[in-house]
């Protein structure tokens, strides 16, 4: 490419937070303004290239977390039906003007549809896989086991019985469509509507199969449980979805690509930590002379337990940090911190000896605020 390309943000004039209604609303004012339909000036179908894809990245939750995490590195493996497959245009330019020639399908078809080669690739499959902190810190492979269909190995995806082929339907051929001609008369002569529909015959499979396959019962693919090793990056961040090609649901048409698997990646609940990012954090509940005079606490970290020294006059609520404990920074240099924060326990049942002590520790002076006054004076 001659230009470098613009964040897909920049492009669309929108902050990386922005949520699904300003992106939508943000590409539908820009499609208005750069639609080659309306914009004649030489750089407008470029220009309306550039938005069309950024859309299709930002407003696709997982292809949005992707293109954050990785650039345009992150998405440059798609291919055009990857990026516009799921977008309905019919409904995403509704009331925008645009004559029934200009509509949202035929643009796209005309800039993005004919890149696309052979039959429509299959459906793409998601698992989730739950991992422990302790394998986010590491990264390394996992198995993740799932099922899906494939392409029945007994009849090679017939769905006929061996040596007996699937007939073709005679109603449509075998295209499994069928195209309804219908007259209508009107004021200025007779208007013709042809109509493509499912074959009603073969409800559109185009043939019959009168011996089915026994393993697939006709249907041509069969459940198949399958296990994979995926590599689990270190600091993978939560709801990461990763991407494995070619592991999805094979194709509805003969020879179409299967689709994708995404492995959704998160970490497990864990009773040490709360993860935030590559910080982790935890509470450590302290006794009120261990805060006021400071002491030496054992915590966990993902590495074992570290001493942590509790400075004298630490407050409740502080946060006291170990520095580089934490989980990798994903995709970038050095680790997160462990975040302790500090809660106190207060007395509920004293024994006669520390009331007196209270007592006395208050007759001192320690109950009083700056202000030199009690809270209830
Ligand atoms: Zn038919
Ligand atoms: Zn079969």
């Amino acid at each position: 490419m001659a230009t470098p390309q613009r964040d897909y943000y920049e492009v669309l004039g929108v902050a990386r937070d922005a949520d699904q209604k300003a992106i939508k609303s943000a590409f539908r004012e820009l499609a208005m303004k750069y639609h080659p339909d309306r914009n004649k000036a030489p750089d407008a179908e470029a220009k309306f290239k550039e938005i069309a894809e950024a859309y299709a990245v930002l407003s696709d939750p997982k292809k949005r977390a992707q293109y954050d995490r990785g650039g345009f590195a992150g998405v440059a493996d798609f291919s055009a039906e990857d990026l516009f497959g799921g977008i309905d245009f019919g409904d995403l330019f509704a009331g925008m003007g645009f004559g029934p020639d200009f509509g949202g399908e035929s643009i796209f078809d005309r800039l993005f549809r004919h890149r696309r080669a052979g039959p429509v690739r299959g459906r793409d499959l998601e698992v989730h896989l739950v991992v422990p902190l302790e394998r986010v810190d590491s990264g390394g492979d996992e198995a993740v086991r799932f099922t899906r269909m494939v392409s029945c190995p007994a009849c090679s995806g017939s769905g006929a019985a061996a040596g007996a082929a699937p007939r073709t339907c005679p109603s449509c051929g075998g295209s499994g469509r069928r195209v309804i001609t219908r007259e209508q008369k009107q004021d200025k002569g007779n208007v013709r509507f042809q109509q493509v529909t499912v074959c009603p015959d073969c409800d559109g499979r185009g043939s019959f199969i009168d011996h089915p396959c026994e393993e697939c019962r006709g249907r041509g693919q069969i459940e198949k449980e399958e296990s994979l090793k995926v590599h689990i990056p270190a600091g993978v961040e939560e709801a990461t979805a990763l991407r494995i090609a070619g592991h999805g649901m094979p194709a509805d048409e003969p020879g179409g690509p299967p689709g994708d698997l995404y492995v959704v990646v998160t970490s497990a609940p864990d009773s040490r930590f709360e993860r935030a990012g590559a910080d982790l954090w935890r509470r450590e509940t302290l006794e009120v002379a261990d805060l006021v005079l400071g002491t030496r606490l054992q915590v966990p970290t993902l590495a074992g337990k570290v001493d942590v020294t509790v400075p004298p006059g630490t407050q409740p609520d502080e946060v006291l940090r170990l520095r580089g404990k934490g989980l990798p920074v994903f995709g970038g240099d050095g680790h997160g911190d462990i975040m302790l924060r500090v809660q106190v326990h207060i007395p509920e049942h004293l024994s006669a000896q520390e009331k007196a002590l209270y007592e006395q520790l208050r007759a001192l002076g320690g109950g009083v605020r700056k202000s030199g006054k009690r809270w209830w004076q």
